[in-house]
């Protein structure tokens, strides 16, 4: 699908594909909400990332579905800490629109590593997970290259692809 490919974003011939992608307008608009909502950065925020999972990569991502939109108390710490017992309005809304939770993201205030708590409780504890972690509180880049990409094998165990500038995440420019 060269045509396709053409219009991602920071993907260039001879890199590897991207395994999950979004349009450019969706992933700003996304990360910008999640800036808002570190209140001038007094606290993280974060997101699930749903749409659609085919059999056959790259995932799509289709919406953002903040933390703090299903749990009010998420973000109260700080840290984000959301509440299980919330997921079923999650679900509600999978079903509702035929996605999926393909991914998720959050901001930290610095720098863009997991912690080790991000990595010992994914938020989706199945292997084919991907993790994106905002740098600077989503003030700084929010663009591959410059964003923590982690993917979620099971077991505990994760690969950071942030370092493989876009073969993670491709950002999808419209025609
Ligand atoms: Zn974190």
């Amino acid at each position: 699908m060269p045509s396709f490919l053409n219009r991602l974003f920071g993907w260039l011939p001879g890199r590897p594909k991207p395994r999950i992608v979004c349009d450019e307008a969706v992933w700003l608009a996304g990360a910008s909400e999640l800036k808002l909502r570190t209140l001038g950065g007094r606290r993280e925020s974060g997101a699930f990332l749903i749409g659609e999972s085919p059999n056959k990569e790259p995932k799509i991502i289709r919406a953002f579905v903040y933390y703090d939109d299903l749990d009010p108390h998420a973000l109260d710490s700080g840290i984000v800490h959301f509440d299980g017992n919330k997921l079923p309005r999650l679900w509600q809304i999978c079903r509702e629109r035929r996605y999926r939770v393909v991914a998720d993201v959050h901001v930290h205030p610095f720098h863009y590593g997991q912690s080790a708590s991000d990595q010992a409780d994914p938020v989706m504890p199945r292997g084919g997970h991907f993790a994106f972690i905002l740098p600077d509180f989503a003030a700084g880049s929010v663009i591959p290259g410059g964003i923590g990409q982690y993917e979620y094998l099971g077991n505990g165990k994760w690969v950071d692809h942030s370092h493989a500038g876009a073969s993670l995440l491709g950002l999808k420019r419209p025609k």
